[in-house]
């Protein structure tokens, strides 16, 4: 089987999607952005939407499951896997029942076998997953209130970790934003900080042979790259060369299980 190929082409509360090659196939992971967006970033990624038969949902929040999406997917016959927990609301959104692929449990996709893990985030939770094709797994988690302890003993073996890392506590405070939202993002049931996110990165690192540290959902107006960097230059160093930090506007490089990539990840600032 070839190797996992992994590109976010866009992550952050106004998007997000990212690209899996699994076995010879596509899938696409959430599928936030606009046709025109996801057209365009697809293509940065050497990539056509006709590439992409099958889309894996972690929710169907609005940045993880645009609406403007279920005309296409009726239209290319694209099937959205999907917990039945979120189908309903899906349905609800306008996401047709010959589309959806309901799971209950662990599935498999192309040759590959999903594990599908449920954390906490806002009323009905969100899915991580795990990707193993057999020689190679990739963990993916991202809306999370908190990081349980099922979900670090899932997230072990892996080769690629991608998970988020939303804010920086000190901006979060200082935003000026309502307290309620705070304490929705903040209370265990929303999101994760900086902080929070490598504590669990480390300990999966410490269980896996990782070749990649994708950073996803990061907030645009509460966190900065450069708190990621600085936590990561104190606390886990050895893990700064992984280190991939998505980007709200634009893709991330190709990245590949067992190989680095050799160029700038992001802009500082
Ligand atoms: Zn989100």
């Amino acid at each position: 089987m070839n190797g996992f190929k992994f590109c976010v082409l866009g992550s952050g509360s106004s998007g997000n999607a990212s690209v899996l090659q699994s076995g010879m196939k596509w899938v696409m992971l959430d599928c936030g952005f606009s046709i025109k967006q996801t057209k365009e970033r697809l293509k940065r990624a050497g990539l056509a939407l006709a590439d992409v038969q099958d889309i894996v949902l972690t929710h169907v929040d609005r940045d993880h499951f645009n609406p403007v999406w279920c005309r296409t997917i009726q239209n290319q016959g694209i099937n959205v896997h999907l917990h039945r927990l979120h189908v309903p609301r899906a349905m609800s959104l306008g996401l047709q029942s010959e589309n959806i692929v309901a799971f209950d449990g662990a599935f498999t996709l192309h040759g590959c076998t999903v594990e599908p893990v449920h954390v906490a985030h806002d009323e009905l939770g969100t899915f991580g997953y795990v990707f193993d094709s057999g020689d190679e797994r990739l963990g993916f988690a991202t809306d999370l209130g908190h990081v349980p302890e099922h979900l670090l003993s899932s997230f072990s073996n892996l080769d690629i970790v991608a998970f988020e890392s939303n804010y920086d506590p000190m901006m979060q405070e200082t935003s000026g934003r309502p307290q309620f939202l705070k304490e929705r993002i903040m209370g265990g049931g929303g999101h994760l900080s900086n902080a929070q996110s490598l504590c669990a990165v480390q300990t999966i690192a410490s269980q896996s042979t990782l070749s990649h540290v994708v950073l996803l959902h990061l907030s645009r107006q509460c966190n900065a790259p450069r708190h990621i960097h600085s936590l990561y230059e104190e606390h886990a160093s050895a893990l700064r060369p992984l280190l991939t930090i998505s980007h709200q506007d634009h893709p991330t490089p190709m990245m590949q299980a067992g190989k680095s990539v050799n160029m700038v990840q992001e802009v500082l600032f």
